[in-house]
């Protein structure tokens, strides 16, 4: 091997021989070359055998690479075949567990479980696991996070951290009755079963094999066995291995030797949501081997040195000597990345799409552009805009495999022929490309239903009464074919239905379905009993609510895209382009503003990190529990910004020649403005700074209608209060919004509109919302009000599309099947005490349990160990208050509009005031600021002060008593203040009546919560 081929901090890593190393290898410089390179000088100079060498990684793909890299090099300079041990993690730890596990007891030959089949272990123990915290129906699938992949999570957690159960029940036991430690303890009995079913089955699953490696290797005569057979470990990606991993790496040596080298860049680790513990860099030589030797790899190789100077740039802690310290190793230089700034998002995007145009008229293959985007809805509004520009383009990884549109038509067709009630499947069919019907025909089935019936079954009359198009008729009479014969077992049925799909062209796609039909084919011949066509459809109801962690689509090979490449910064780590595409980034789409990563597994009980606070430094006082909760969060939101800033330096240092970043201030799903993302605020020199221009077709400026109503709240009380000038308006307004400001020029010319409605607006604040409104002339109902309820307006707040599509059109959404029975069982009890009061009845205490608990008894036990809401509301002073009125209807007019709604409760105190009671029952407490921004409150304070004269003296304020976490929120508002919601109701209620089918407020948040998101065309869940 000629050493003096590589660069000098390389040669210093691959000549070192004896102790402990440590390579903190930067961003393109050569890290797998040098591993490599070292296990050839190893053997080379007669060190170890091939065979005495070990070298871990974390994928199949990266073992089959080093595999090729190393046996070649090795083969010339040792012949007689003998091969370098390169393993996963995983694979390795399975191995020990195979050779040594019978010395503990542990199954000969486990069986390690899939995810699936962790899956269904799990589902079909639901019944024997007695849940008592966990409300049954999330269990059952619906929306929202299964309770499953959260014990998954939690199980797979606990074994990152080296801790078993046992660990978790101790912990339980000292702490507290919160919502989050009961469901804990739920966890914890389902994770006992799981525990007990694997023992039963003879299986072991993931987390188990490092787990069992590291409890066999604590054995003196396993850990000697194993230390003795590799002379030299190599572990690859150390800044993405979990603690137990660190562990087991610790161990191999069994005290022996400490020839130990492990390669990674700390600041590259960004996995720690998947459990990764970026301190074991650093505990590896603080803790695991003292007297480690620090060599760092500097010289990149792939990017110019203008893109390494902005990437040096981003950190904000400088103190670390292994940071900003990248340089060119061939001295390249190019253009210094373009930062680009865009007043809204299409006009960021359009620019970005025009770009990249430009840069193929010139010559530049699109195979050499990638598009690194921070999280997956981003990479589908790009690739919708290239698209649009007519640039191939292809989105990469991140998506579930059931989440695609060609397994989702097979999962919508099992679904239709099992379950004829699952509307969503059906509708799903008749939009889909094979049937091809539009939203409106879907509309018309819908028109056409009867009390009771689905919309299969409706379709199926009008195929029988000869009065369907002949979409319908193709799609009812295949259907009909598909549900009549009879198939032995779930194979033949896949068969017939994938073969209805026209033969695929998109080799993605064919692979997608190829593997579905293989994940099928697994799960019927599961080792976990024999499922029929039911059996699957509850398993792929959890496999759909688990996400793409449990199946992710196919994978990408960077060589086989045929277009523009568009990928997540996490799946772009290790890969790299000529151009690179930064879109986004902005504070909110590429950082998480420091937000703390929710944790499954307490703090308190995974390994010590360094700056963690310890609960034994605070007081043992509820202040010092709360000093103590404060830091916690502040520490996990500091760990979280740092791992944001990481995963830009990850998208930075993809780039070879050409970087452009881009973010916009204004996007159509937020009212404030984003800003830039903080480590890009200030990059002076580094950065050729643009400006996008708006994209072609962007009205500038927009017309009022567009701007009036959102600027309506916050002018109308100064104006009304102030009588203030323009200018003085116009700088209140920046005072009290920043959002103002892009809509100064709108506001300027619409200025004189305002002017001639400024003394109508003084008497009476409705008026100004129809002079917005007039601009596109609303069309009141036929009797000459637009009636609409408060659930309908929360709709059209959510998503007007949703409200749209569920309360005009009719359509048939997802079924909601998430728990509310706890909620109702309650709001009853309450309601049937709060009657018998007002008629002057009898009530007490057990009466009131015994309602609450219903004919079935389940009610009033859903929760022990919460706080009990019953005493919830016998402390409070409503159990004493004077009942006035109780769930009581009431229609509100607002000039053209009548909004109605329920009122849970007004009553007397004991100082005569009176008062408006909502009851809540959620797991999840609204905040202050939450109920202060709804508009729940203040309506029904305007309902009962305007219908109710009898409640005197009106009530002066309204509260929100959220019985399940005994949280009474109280609350005021100026006359002022429901002068503006009063407003903002009417100028809601004008907007909903024109129904705009294009008007949506579709973002992965909301989409992601929405019964409409497989079927709207607007939808931005992406599963
Ligand atoms: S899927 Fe999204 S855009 Fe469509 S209705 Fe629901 S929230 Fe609105």
């Amino acid at each position: 091997m000629v050493i003096d081929a590589f660069n000098p901090e390389q040669q210093r890593a691959i000549e070192h021989t004896f102790g402990p190393l440590r390579i903190v290898a930067g961003a393109g410089t050569g890290k797998t070359t040098t591993l490599q390179q070292r296990t050839v000088h190893l053997v080379e100079r007669g060190l170890a055998k091939p065979a005495e060498i070990l070298v871990l990684t974390f994928t199949n793909k990266a073992v089959a690479e080093l595999r090729e890299r190393i046996d070649s090099a090795v083969s010339s300079r040792w012949p007689g075949g003998e091969r370098v041990d390169i393993d996963t993690y995983h694979a390795f730890g399975g191995r020990v567990v195979s050779e040594f596990g019978a010395v503990l007891g542990y199954p000969a030959d486990p069986v390690v479980l899939t995810k699936a089949e962790s899956w269904i272990i799990l589902w079909q123990g639901v019944d024997e696991i007695g849940f008592e915290h966990i409300e049954l129906a999330n269990l059952r699938g619906g929306f929202g996070t299964n309770p499953l992949a959260t014990i998954l999570e939690l199980g797979s957690r606990l074994s990152d951290e080296m801790l078993t159960v046992d660990d978790l029940q101790c912990w339980l036991e000292k702490a507290d009755n919160s919502t989050r430690n009961n469901e804990l303890r739920d966890y914890a009995r389902a994770l006992r079963y799981y525990q007990q079913r694997k023992r039963e089955l003879g299986a072991i699953d993931y987390g188990d094999q490092i787990m069992m490696a590291c409890a066999l290797l604590d054995r003196p005569d396993v850990a000697s066995s194993i230390g003795s057979r590799y002379r030299f470990v190599m572990v690859d990606e150390f800044q993405d291995t979990n603690f137990a991993q660190s562990v087991m790496v610790q161990r191999l040596t069994g005290g022996l030797h400490d020839n130990v080298c492990v390669v990674g860049d700390p600041n590259q680790a960004i996995y720690a949501f998947r459990g990764a513990a970026p301190d074991n860099f650093d505990r590896f030589a603080s803790e695991s081997f003292p007297g480690t030797r620090t060599l760092p790899l500097s010289d990149n190789y792939r990017s110019t040195q203008e893109i390494l100077d902005l990437a040096n740039s981003i950190w904000e802690d400088k103190s670390d000597p292994y940071r900003g310290n990248l340089r060119s190793a061939t001295g390249a230089s190019g253009p210094r990345p373009l930062l680009i700034e865009a007043e809204r998002l299409d006009d960021e995007l359009a620019y970005l799409a025009r770009q990249i145009k430009e840069l193929s008229a010139d010559g530049r293959d699109y195979r050499q552009i990638a598009v690194i985007c921070r999280k997956s809805i981003t990479k589908r509004l790009v690739f919708d805009t290239l698209r649009r520009y007519g640039i191939p383009a292809e989105i990469v990884g991140g998506q579930s495999l059931y989440e695609t549109p060609e397994v989702r038509e097979i999962i919508s067709w099992l679904r239709a022929i099992g379950d004829p009630g699952h509307d969503t499947a059906f509708a799903y069919l008749v939009l889909s490309e094979r049937v091809g019907m539009d939203e409106q025909a879907l509309y018309d089935i819908a028109q056409q239903r009867k009390r009771g019936e689905s919309l299969q079954t409706t379709a199926r009359r009008l195929v029988a009464e000869e009065n369907a198009p002949p979409e319908l008729l193709s799609l009812i009479t295949t259907l009909s074919r598909l549900v009549q014969r009879s198939y032995a077992g779930l194979e033949p049925l896949m068969a017939d239905i994938v073969g209805l799909r026209q033969s695929a062209s998109d080799p993605i796609e064919t692979e997608n379905i190829e593997r579905f039909v293989e994940v099928v084919t697994t799960f019927a011949g599961s080792r976990l009993g024999s499922p029929d066509l039911q059996d699957l459809l509850a398993f792929l109801e959890l496999m759909l609510i688990a996400g793409p962690e449990e199946e992710a689509a196919t994978g990408f090979d960077p060589q086989a895209v045929s277009g523009v490449t568009v990928i997540t910064a996490h799946a772009a780590k290790g890969l790299q382009w000529p151009v690179v595409f930064i879109p986004c980034a902005n504070a909110n789409d590429f950082y998480n503003q420091g937000r703390r990563r929710s944790e499954v597994l307490p703090w308190e009980l995974s390994h010590d990190e360094p700056g963690r606070p310890e609960r034994a430094d605070f007081s043992g006082d509820a202040r010092g529990q709360k000093d103590y909760e404060k830091a916690i969060e502040a520490w996990g939101k500091a760990r979280a910004k740092e791992e944001e800033f990481r995963t830009l330096y990850v998208a930075l240092t993809r780039a070879e020649s050409l970087l452009y970043i881009s973010w916009a201030k204004e996007h159509p799903t937020r009212s404030t403005l984003s800003k830039i993302h903080p480590a890009l605020a200030d990059t002076g020199e580094r950065c050729q700074q643009r400006t996008a221009p708006p994209a072609e077709g962007n009205p500038v400026p927009r017309t009022l209608a567009s701007v009036a109503p959102r600027l309506l709240e916050q002018l109308a009380p100064f104006l009304t209060a102030n009588g203030q000038s323009p200018p003085e308006l116009i700088s209140t307004l920046r005072q009290i919004s920043p959002e103002v400001e892009i809509s100064l020029e709108n506001l300027l010319s619409a200025w004189s509109l305002f002017e001639s409605a400024r003394d109508r607006l003084n008497r009476q604040l409705d008026d100004f919302a129809l002079v917005a409104a007039a601009e596109t002339q609303p069309s009141p109902s036929s009797d000459g009000f637009f009636v609409i309820s408060f659930t309908q307006l929360e709709s059209w707040n959510r998503c007007p599309h949703q409200y749209l599509l569920r309360y005009v059109r009719g359509l048939p959404g997802e079924p909601k099947r998430w728990a509310t029975q706890f909620g109702s069982d309650l709001h009853q009890a309450l309601a049937i005490e709060a009657e018998r009061r007002l008629l002057g009845l009898p009530t007490s205490v057990d009466s009131l349990r015994a309602s609450f608990a219903g004919e079935d008894g389940i009610g009033g036990k859903r929760a022990p160990g919460e706080h009990d809401p019953i005493e919830a509301y016998l402390r409070s002073p409503d159990a004493s208050a004077e009942v006035l009125l109780v769930e009581q209807p009431f229609t509100l007019r607002f000039g053209d509009v009548a909004l109605s709604g329920i009122i849970d409760r007004v009553h007397r105190l004991s100082d005569g005031s009176t008062e408006i009671v909502d009851y809540k029952s959620n797991k999840r407490a609204a905040t202050y600021d939450q109920i202060r921004r709804g508009l729940q409150l203040p309506i029904y304070l305007i309902a009962c002060r305007e219908i109710f004269p009898e409640v005197d003296p009106p009530p002066a304020r309204a509260v929100l008593f959220n019985l399940r976490h005994d949280l009474r929120t109280e609350m005021t508002w100026t006359d002022q203040e429901l002068a503006g919601i009063r407003n903002r109701i009417v100028t809601t209620a004008a907007d909903m009546c024109r129904a705009d089918p294009e008007r949506h407020n579709a973002s992965e948040a909301n989409c992601r919560w929405c019964e409409y998101r497989y079927n709207c065309r607007f939808s931005q869940y992406r599963g």
